[in-house]
């Protein structure tokens, strides 16, 4: 017998519809007037159209976004939403517009609608992170779930093929570390197959298509499927690994995790066995990380640390800053466990 607890987290999904029109219902069924729309000054435009299709629901555009939700950026929207008397957030954009609507609900508890335009996930999480000093805070807070999310796959087409393939893998590293996290149960275990199993089927139609939609609608619907496995489990080695990669040398999120993940899956899977099998069905292959290794590669992911632009004198102070806080994993790492997985994706070496 399997024991397991599970909690459903409370929002609303709308898939595929036409984002004004939906974000519109949204604000109107939530019962909110005045909306401050947030995103990156790369997608301020997509922001202020969206903010125009809104009329009088829209209080303004705030369009400074940052990776990695710098403490000054945030300070700053916060300002924002008070001075034009917002009553929610509509966050339009990857993980870190939408995070930068989580930094504001969790200091003024304010709604946040999220309009996700990547496959990173962090709409589906309660999970907020802030930069400061240059170190990244993170933590989980129900403030900062989105009320809603309006998954409109039409936003997705100007996102370059690259980064279609990095921000899936991204999604993918969810599901895997979900289907053996200690608090995983049998519905997330589904979803986290499901969402592997359209990620690793669309992200090659996007390449070979990438003007189509279809592809990139299942690639969606996929990482919303990761995103809620992120949301519902405790991650281990391979989020710890990226975490300390991405915050100690800056390394680029989605990147470092499609670099890093069939390394450290390779050290996980021979103790991971339901994990393992669920990876191979829907993989349809006998050694997943090897599956997802080539996979990368073959759609042209960058295939090493090194190239992300990691040099080997960091290593070991990564193994070191990794080993210093305990996280979950199913298989105990050691400091040559961890110094091994490190070295071999910095080098780029075959699973
Ligand atoms: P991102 O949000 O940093 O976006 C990268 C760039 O791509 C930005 O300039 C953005 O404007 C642009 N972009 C986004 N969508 C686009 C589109 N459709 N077309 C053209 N350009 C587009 O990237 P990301 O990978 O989505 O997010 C990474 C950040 O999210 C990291 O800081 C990570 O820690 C965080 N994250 C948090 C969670 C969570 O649960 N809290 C989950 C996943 C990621």
């Amino acid at each position: 017998m399997i024991e397991f607890s599970y909690e459903a987290l409370p929002m609303r999904v709308r898939f595929g519809a036409e984002a004004a029109q939906a974000v519109g219902d949204e604000i109107r069924h939530l019962g909110l007037s005045r909306v401050l729309m947030l995103s990156t000054p790369f997608q301020a435009e997509l922001a202020r159209n969206l903010s125009r299709q809104l009329g009088g629901l829209s209080a303004g555009v705030f369009s400074e976004a940052e990776m990695h939700v710098p403490v000054e950026v945030a300070a700053k929207a916060r300002a924002a939403a008070g001075e034009l008397g917002a009553d929610a957030c509509v966050a339009v954009g990857g993980g870190s517009t939408i995070g930068l609507g989580k930094a504001i609900a969790l200091e003024y508890g304010l709604p946040i609608i999220a309009v996700p335009t990547t496959f990173a996930g962090s709409e589906m999480t309660p999970i907020w992170g802030i930069t400061e000093g240059g170190e990244k805070k993170t933590g989980r807070d129900r403030r900062v779930l989105p009320t809603s999310v309006v998954y409109d796959p039409e936003l997705t087409r100007t996102l370059p093929t690259g980064m279609c393939v990095v921000s899936g893998f991204n999604a993918i590293a969810h599901a895997v570390e979900g289907l053996y996290a200690p608090d995983r149960s049998p519905i997330i275990s589904l979803m986290a197959a499901e969402g592997v199993r359209a990620l690793s089927r669309s992200l090659p139609a996007i390449v070979a298509e990438p003007g189509a939609v279809a592809p990139r609608a299942d690639a969606l619907r996929g990482s919303w499927l990761c995103g809620a496995v992120l949301g519902a489990t405790t991650m281990s080695l391979h989020h710890k690994l990226c975490h300390v990669l991405g915050g100690r040398l800056n390394l680029p999120h989605a990147e470092t995790h499609t670099v890093v993940l069939p390394h450290v899956l390779a050290f996980n899977q021979p103790v991971a066995g339901d994990a393992r099998r669920s990876l191979e069905e829907a993989l349809g292959v006998d050694d997943p990380a090897r599956e997802l290794q080539r996979l990368a590669r073959e759609l042209g992911a960058p295939g090493s640390l090194a190239e992300l632009g990691m040099r080997e004198t960091d290593v070991a102070a990564v193994v070191e800053q990794v080993l210093a806080q305990p996280y979950a994993n199913p298989r105990p790492v050691d400091a040559a466990a961890a110094s091994a997985i490190v070295r071999n994706a910095f080098s780029g070496a075959e699973v």
